[in-house]
Parts: C-alpha cells; sequence; structure tokens
C-alpha cells in the first residue's frame, strides 16, 4: 500500500506511523511524499493520520519505484548529449567491443554521421569462453571516452563486477548492465549508488516482473535514471536467430515502468541480415530507441562477429527506423488532438 502524504510533510505523523509498522514488522519506506509499506493490504489509519493523508493506493507491485503507481509519468534520463525516453528517439551504436583506438575513432564519426548520439563499445566483455577475448579494459574506455568526446557523444559501456565503478565513473556516460548479469544483486546495488544513468539488459531467460524487480534493485538506492533494454531471449529454436526478440515486451514494460524502453536488435538477431528488421520491428511496437552493433570489417570483429551491420546498412536502418518513430508519434498526437 501506499500513502500519500499532503505537503508539508507532517514529520510526527509520518515517524509515529513507521513506528507502528515496525511493531507490527512490516517493511515500510518514505520516497518523496509517499510512504511505502510492503506486504500491508490494510493499515488501520487513526484521524489524526487520516487528516494529512492525501491518497492511499491499495495495492502496488513490489518494483514500486519503478512502478507507473507511484510515477505515472515518462522517466526521461539526461546525459550531457541526450535526453533518453518520452517522444525522444535516441540510437546507440558502435562495435560489440573497442578492439584499437583507430577503429573507435572511425566509429565515432560514422555512427554520428547517420544519427547516433550515444557511442557502444565494450571494454570488458562477458565472454562464454574465457579463452576468448576479454577486451581491452581500461586502455579500451580511454579510447571510446576519447572518440565520443571528439564527437560530441555520450559513452555506454558494460560494468561487470562492483570494484570496476570508481575506475570507470570517468569514462563512461551511462552503464550498461548486460544480460548475464541482470540478476548480479550486488552490481545493480552498486550501480544504484552512482549518479550516472543505467542500461539494462533483459536476462537470458529473465521473466518481465524479474526485469522490472532488477530494476528495482537500482532505484532502491536512490538512482531513477533507469533504461530498460530487450535484447531478445533464449527459446527452443536458436537454428535461424540468436534469440526471440520479444517485442510484445516493449508496451508491457511501458505500461507497467517510467523507464525508457529501447531495443537491441542486434543480440537479439545474431545475424546481420536480420538486424534491420527487428529494430524496425521493436521501434514499430514503441521502443524509445536503439542499441546496435556496427563494425567497419564485421567478419573480421573479435566478438559477436556474425551479427555486426556495417556502417553503411546502419545508416539505412536509422532513416527507415527514424521514420517509424516519427509516424507512430503523429499519430499519438493527432489522436491526443481529437
Ligand atoms: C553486448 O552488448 O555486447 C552484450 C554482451 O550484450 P548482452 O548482455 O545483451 O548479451
Ligand atoms: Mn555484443
Amino acid at each position: 500500500m501506499i500513502i500519500q502524504f499532503k505537503q508539508p510533510l507532517n514529520q510526527a505523523v509520518v515517524q509515529s506511523l513507521l513506528q507502528k509498522l515496525k511493531e507490527k514488522q512490516h517493511h515500510g519506506m518514505l520516497v518523496a511524499n509517499h510512504l511505502v509499506i510492503f506486504d500491508a493490504d490494510e493499515l488501520e489509519l487513526s484521524e489524526r493520520e487520516k487528516s494529512v493523508i492525501t491518497e492511499v493506493i491499495h495495492t502496488q507491485p513490489r518494483y514500486v519505484l519503478g512502478s507507473r503507481v507511484f510515477h505515472p509519468e515518462d522517466t526521461i534520463v539526461k546525459t550531457p548529449h541526450n535526453k533518453i525516453g518520452g517522444d525522444n528517439f535516441t540510437i546507440m551504436a558502435g562495435p560489440c567491443s573497442v578492439e584499437n583506438e583507430a577503429m573507435i575513432q572511425d566509429l565515432a564519426v560514422q555512427v554520428k554521421a547517420a544519427g547516433a548520439t550515444v557511442l557502444r563499445g565494450g571494454a570488458f566483455k562477458p565472454r562464454t569462453s574465457p579463452y576468448d577475448f576479454q577486451g581491452l579494459g581500461e586502455t579500451g574506455l580511454g579510447y571510446l571516452r576519447k572518440a565520443a568526446d571528439e564527437n560530441g557523444l555520450d559513452v555506454i559501456t558494460e560494468v561487470m563486477s562492483p570494484e570496476q565503478i570508481p575506475m570507470m565513473l570517468p569514462y563512461t556516460d551511462i552503464f550498461q548492465i548486460g544480460a548475464r548479469n541482470m540478476q548480479n544483486f550486488a552490481l545493480l546495488k552498486a550501480v544504484g549508488q552512482t549518479n550516472k544513468p543505467v542500461a539494462l539488459k533483459r536476462g537470458l531467460a529473465a521473466t518481465i516482473d524479474e526485469m522490472l524487480n532488477a530494476a528495482e534493485y537500482i532505484a532502491s538506492q536512490g538512482n531513477l535514471q533507469i533504461i530498460l533494454i530487450e535484447r531478445g531471449i533464449r527459446s527452443f529454436d536458436d537454428k535461424y536467430s540468436r534469440n526471440v526478440l520479444d517485442v510484445g515486451a516493449i508496451p508491457i514494460l511501458q505500461k507497467l515502468s517510467h523507464y525508457p524502453v529501447l531495443v537491441d536488435p542486434s543480440h537479439a538477431a545474431g545475424h546481420a541480415d536480420l538486424v534491420p528488421t527487428y529494430g524496425q520491428s521493436g521501434v514499430a511496437a514503441g521502443a524509445q530507441g536503439m542499441i546496435v552493433e556496427v563494425h567497419q570489417n564485421p567478419s573480421q570483429a573479435w566478438s559477436d562477429a556474425a551479427q555486426q551491420l556495417t556502417p553503411a546498412t546502419f545508416k539505412k536502418m536509422v532513416v527507415t527506423t527514424a521514420q517509424i518513430h516519427d509516424l507512430l508519434l503523429k499519430n499519438q498526437t493527432a489522436q491526443d488532438q481529437n
């Protein structure tokens, strides 16, 4: 249950309510001017308590901070060069892994020219085999930051452990939590304690509720600058596509939560020829942006070679997806006016 108080907050009443909860072994927390109480459908309120309350909401999901019940408006995630969410359409692009300085510098120029405003690139890679390329580490982060700064782009890059966070702070604008770490709760809490936006990818076999509860771990630490990324989930048939892109999850995540939802067609498709269509379908389903892997010479890439687009294909994909997004927005605006 959520109790919304009149302003200014009557601290005496709030504190006595919190005390009452403690005695009843209920977990409650004060968020902005709301008291969120878990595991209590009903709490008897005195006349004095009722007099300082504007509204009592009786049902709420466990991921209360991320839910529209608590926060009806869209969250806009702010980075130095972007406002992500709402009606904005944000394109993030770059290689799966940063391989050397020249490639990321050249890609920054190319993806920017195509319309991207965030540069992606992994410097710490969660590879299935420990013998595969693990990323250039801090050296790679340096190349990424420089290439982004020279082109007026933001950086998104994956963090794999809480210990990496302090070192990574100057290099990144958005912390990416990869699919394999979606339920690494120590990592989620640690990025939740920073003041940088966090992009959370859906786990390999995660339900929508598991994803929103993972986001709640970040939010519970005070960081509500969260972006959700649908990147496909495992199913029984991976013969023709790497994963199943769950486009249906996009409007559901947007209905349940206020966070921006982006689509990652690269990791969903796993094959470059499918990536533009997967991206288009994600945007048609309402995604507020995309994150796409782009490489000058995809077949020679040190990771995810099969799914990376050439800059030329990426450029065409941006044109089509931006048109789809514009069309949806125009229709929505026209409907709102009627
Ligand atoms: C990546 O972005 O390169 C990556 C490893 O993605 P995911 O965590 O979605 O597999
Ligand atoms: Mn990748």
